[in-house]
């Protein structure tokens, strides 16, 4: 269930693919927000290996 307080000026969230945590928006992000799957740097270089996914990039 959601929360039942959505406080104004929440900063949105989505859940790191490679270390499974969830992460807030940053400013650096807000060009790319959509396409950002990673907490930082790191888990974008650590991302899970490959062949777990059979998807192509469209
Ligand atoms: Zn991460």
């Amino acid at each position: 269930m959601l929360p039942a307080k959505l406080r104004k000026g929440q900063l949105p969230t989505k859940i790191c693919v490679t270390c499974g945590r969830p992460f807030e928006y940053r400013k650096k992000w807000r060009a790319n927000w959509d396409d950002v799957k990673y907490c930082g740097e790191k888990c974008q270089r650590n991302r899970p290996a490959a062949g777990t996914t059979s998807s192509t990039p469209a």
